[in-house]
């Protein structure tokens, strides 16, 4: 144990970066339940998987049992140009808030995506290169994952094919300009050029568009042209295996301080960068070395661990993926439009859903409007200006500091910050001019929507 005074930034050099992935699943005595067919209800195959992924994150997917995972060598000098992430010591927040707290963020934001995807996107486009593939496709939400993956796929000279929710579309036109800069051609979900984006646009001709939508729509674009594959930025499983970088560095990082976090806090939209930041604790964890309080952080208008039910649900609105045993709301379920924080996916990683379920991690919600006080403040300490998702786990590290300043305890608290949030300038706008609402769906909404999950 070092006695050093810990620096405000804690790097890493480029040989203690992580050469492998950590697969946590390997770890747990119960699995994650498998995935299905939406059609025959019976286990997915490698080969049905096959139609949709590339081959390598297919095995990835169904690998329940190699808890070490080699990082390519060309992934791994990706990695270098923007990695290590700093492990940032909240020495001006801790002191901001009087608190005898221990104050650690794993901060994501360094690169131009502005997030932690680029971890999984510049693994899935090395995947697809190496598959001799022309292109892929996928949707994006936010903005984070379709600019991660354009980039990703400029490096590999990959195409790349964007669904974008569409009043994300509309309301973020600079980050479809730094997609195109890097390629990518990117298209208004729903949209006219695909058969369920037409179906969705004929029931719905006024719809903003959603998440389970745009998938649908970036699924079908390509099973339909030859030589692409369709890739995803959370919930599954490969991704999270993607993101254990985050937790792995943040434990070298800890343990060449002698630092042991008492609570681990991250939010949660499909749970691909909570899973990566915990994975490696929750291994020590599951097998019985050491313990944590783990908190997933979701916001209360989305709130799939806190409210939703443990079942298996369709991963899209268009139910052409695989079903998959979650924490849903149901995939119908449509956050409300004044909901400006992101997260806004209706189920959550197989992986997590178990680990919560095995009571092994604690989950909560937050409204809107106090995350974006917990966002200004923190961009006003801190300096950096967090994304809305991020400042999920900024508002709940903050209230686990507080109340070690009402005990006294000096505790460790360590929490992912995934990005910076340059494009949520309308939201950051609505909470400066006092016209940011919370909305939290009712149990009767809730209780409709889960009235469309699947008999199995
Ligand atoms: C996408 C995103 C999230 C949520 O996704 P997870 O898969 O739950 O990690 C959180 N923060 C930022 C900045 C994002 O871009």
């Amino acid at each position: 144990m070092s006695t050093e005074k810990i620096p405000y930034k804690i790097y890493l050099s480029e040989d203690e970066l992580p050469k492998q992935w950590y697969n946590v699943r390997a770890d747990m005595k119960k699995k994650p339940a498998p995935l299905l067919n939406p059609a025959t209800k019976k286990p997915v195959t490698a080969e049905e998987l096959g139609a949709v992924f590339c081959d390598e994150l297919v095995k990835q997917e169904l690998d329940e049992t190699n808890p070490y995972i080699d990082i390519p060598e060309e992934i791994q000098s990706f990695y270098k140009m923007y990695r290590p992430a700093p492990l940032v010591r909240a020495y001006c927040l801790e002191k901001a808030l009087g608190t005898p707290a221990k104050i650690y963020y794993k901060f994501e934001g360094n690169n131009t995506s502005g997030s932690h995807k680029l971890n999984s996107a510049i693994a899935q486009a090395y995947y697809a290169k190496k598959q001799g593939l022309k292109g892929v496709t996928t949707e994006t939400g936010a903005g984070q994952w379709g600019t991660a993956l354009s980039m990703a796929c400029s490096y590999f000279d990959l195409d790349c094919r964007v669904y974008m929710v569409k009043c994300s579309y509309e309301q973020k036109p600079f980050r479809r300009e730094v997609m195109r800069t890097y390629g990518a051609s990117v298209t208004p979900s729903p949209s006219m050029t695909t058969e369920v984006g037409r179906k969705i646009l004929a029931e719905y001709p006024d719809t903003n568009g959603s998440l389970g939508c745009a998938i649908s729509e970036a699924v079908e674009a390509a099973t339909s042209s030859e030589g692409y594959r369709y890739v995803l930025g959370s919930v599954l499983s490969q991704v999270l295996l993607h993101q254990t970088v985050i937790g792995l560095e943040t434990k070298t990082a800890m343990d060449k301080y002698g630092i042991k976090p008492d609570i681990i806090i991250g939010c949660a939209g499909g749970g691909s960068n909570l899973g990566g930041l915990i994975s490696p604790f929750m291994g020590e964890k599951l097998r019985g070395e050491a313990d944590y309080r783990i908190i997933a952080v979701e916001p209360a208008s989305c709130p799939s661990l806190t409210r939703g039910i443990y079942a298996y649900d369709f991963c899209d609105t268009g139910k052409v993926c695989p079903l998959q045993k979650m924490y849903t709301l149901g995939s119908g379920f449509m956050p409300s439009a004044n909901h400006a924080g992101g997260l806004r996916y209706h189920g959550m990683s197989a992986v997590l859903s178990e680990l919560y379920d095995q009571k092994l991690m604690e989950a909560i919600c937050v409204e809107q409007t106090a995350v974006f006080e917990a966002a200004q403040k923190f961009a006003r300490i801190e300096g950096i200006l967090p994304a809305p998702e991020s400042s999920h786990a900024i508002k709940a590290a903050i209230d686990e500091a507080l109340k070690c300043k009402e005990t006294g305890e000096e505790k460790t608290i360590l929490f992912g910050l995934t990005g910076t949030g340059y494009f949520d300038m309308y939201a950051y706008a609505a909470y400066n001019d006092g016209t940011m609402s919370d909305y939290v769906p009712t149990d009767e909404e809730l209780r409709k929507s889960f009235d469309t999950l699947p008999k199995i």
